[in-house]
């Protein structure tokens, strides 16, 4: 299952940065941005999610994603446009065949919240290289 790998991956790298932070008890939240175009299921990498953070340090974090839009330039004219679902893979305005993506196909990891042991009185940047 394509989520199922996604998951999995995502989860993997929030582990590695915990890893490299050290003490890190539990991980709250991951927000991740998700191109229209990629290709992803937003339930089914949610349930893919919470199986593949099952016995991790993710255990019962929330997974928040975020949707970009997926636009696209024209190869023969300046024009740009959204591209939509179904995708429009021709320039509205002459009716060639687009050039490439301009964004649409991400799928990465923004950012991360954890806890790291007990309450302290200091607020941590989620993601922080502070030892
Ligand atoms: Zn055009």
């Amino acid at each position: 299952m394509h989520e199922m790998s996604i998951a999995m991956a995502v989860v993997g790298q929030v582990q590695e940065a915990a890893a490299k932070v050290g003490g890190v008890t539990a991980v709250t939240s991951v927000r991740l941005q998700v191109g229209e175009l990629a290709g992803v299921v937003p339930d089914a990498l949610a349930f893919c999610f919470e199986l593949a953070c099952a016995g991790t340090v993710l255990e019962g974090a929330e997974l928040i994603t975020e949707s970009v839009p997926g636009r696209a330039r024209c190869a023969s004219c300046p024009d740009e446009w959204a591209v939509g679902t179904p995708p429009q893979l021709c320039c509205p305005a002459c009716g060639q065949a687009t050039a490439g993506l301009l964004s649409g196909r991400e799928l990465q990891i923004t950012s991360v919240r954890w806890e790291d042991g007990p309450a302290r009185d200091r607020t941590r940047e989620p993601v922080s290289e502070e030892r």
